[in-house]
């Protein structure tokens, strides 16, 4: 079956992305074939879309980490017609992945749409908003307890920030989000943050430990404000580590960890055991309120693709961005 694809081809060092006319048999894997309705733009496909950053391990390669659609050829725990997602797994970095109108996915990768939500919705929340589900598990997972404490999200206005404002807020933390762009202050309040501070509000003046400040931390930028984000967590508190977007390093110490017991834990969504994502999912479909969903989010043409990249990489953009195909 012929299908529209964006498919990057060329090496490491140098590569073109371009929309192709390609064979639905000429998939490397999969026996699940897949009709997508929607696609989600995130960070690493802006990286993979722009070629910033080595994310793309195998050439040639269908981009796209996130697809929710329906099944066409049926194989494994699913039938035709079964509305269906798929997130990470190595989607556009060692497989084919989501910017097609139709993929082949091993059955394997696939799960069923969560009850609840519609595929543009599952498109929308994706694999940013999947992933801020992840941290919040993780911080609850630890014990943090809504009405009582509060928690720092960074990056606040991106598509993991945004969801994660949502859920906390609505979960009933105080939610302080972080955010480089004051022009979004309305936008993250409206989304139920208590306070919204300057990316600079939140320095710990270089020193290994400050004043508590939060009891949790959902931090997607790394660099200097995960540091400062570390010095002032509370005793006993969890910091949920999941980005980059402001630099792969890390310059802390061990006090906060010998002294107050900080815990600082990574999250990663790539690889997650089926059994996680599921809960993860049904978590979204039930807590996230569709409002506030259509709220952070905006659906486009597949067509405007990459530009929605450069344009996230480039910080035009707030909250999900999903593409109908
Ligand atoms: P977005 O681009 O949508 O959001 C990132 C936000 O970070 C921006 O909106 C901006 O928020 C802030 N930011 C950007 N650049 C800087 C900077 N230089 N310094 C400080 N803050 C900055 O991306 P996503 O939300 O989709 O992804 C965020 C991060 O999480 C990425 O690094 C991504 O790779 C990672 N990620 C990791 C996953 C995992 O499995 N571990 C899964 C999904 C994402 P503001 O303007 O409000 O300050």
């Amino acid at each position: 079956m012929k299908t529209k694809a964006l498919i990057a081809r060329g090496d490491a060092k140098s590569y073109g992305v371009a929309f192709e006319t390609i064979d639905t048999a000429d998939w490397p894997e999969g026996d699940v074939t897949i009709r997508v309705s929607h696609s989600g733009v995130n960070y690493k496909d802006g990286l993979a879309m722009t070629g910033r950053a080595p994310i793309i391990r195998s050439f040639p390669i269908v981009l796209g980490i996130d697809l929710a659609g329906e099944v066409v050829e049926a194989a494994g725990r699913f039938k035709t017609g079964d509305k269906v997602i798929v997130n990470g797994w190595g989607l556009s970095e060692t497989r084919w992945g989501a910017y097609s109108e139709l993929v082949r996915m091993p059955a394997s990768i696939v799960q069923p749409l969560p009850v609840g939500l519609t595929g543009e919705q599952a498109a929308q929340i994706g694999t940013a908003g999947y992933t801020a589900m992840l941290c919040v598990m993780a911080l609850t997972g630890h014990g943090l307890q809504p009405g009582r404490d509060a928690v720092l999200v960074t990056g606040a206005s991106g598509g993991v920030g945004s969801v994660a404002v949502s859920l906390l807020a609505r979960a009933g933390f105080h939610v302080i989000a972080l955010s480089g762009r004051a022009e979004q202050e309305g936008f993250l309040r409206d989304l139920g943050a208590a306070e919204v501070l300057g990316r600079d509000a939140i320095s710990a003046g270089g020193r290994p430990m400050a004043k508590e400040r939060w009891a949790g931390v959902v931090d997607v930028v790394g660099g200097q404000v995960l540091a400062d984000a570390i010095a002032q967590c509370r005793y006993d508190g969890i910091i949920a580590a999941c980005g980059m977007a402001g630099g792969g390093g890390l310059q802390s110490t061990v006090y906060p960890f010998i002294l107050r017991g900080v815990t600082l834990r990574g999250v990663d969504s790539v690889n997650v055991p089926m059994a996680r994502r599921e809960t993860a999912w049904e978590t979204l479909a039930r807590d996230l309120d569709p409002a506030l969903l259509a709220a952070l989010s905006v659906t486009r043409s597949f067509g405007d693709l990459p530009q929605i990249g450069l344009d996230l990489l480039e910080g035009r953009l707030k909250g999900r961005v999903a593409v109908a195909l």
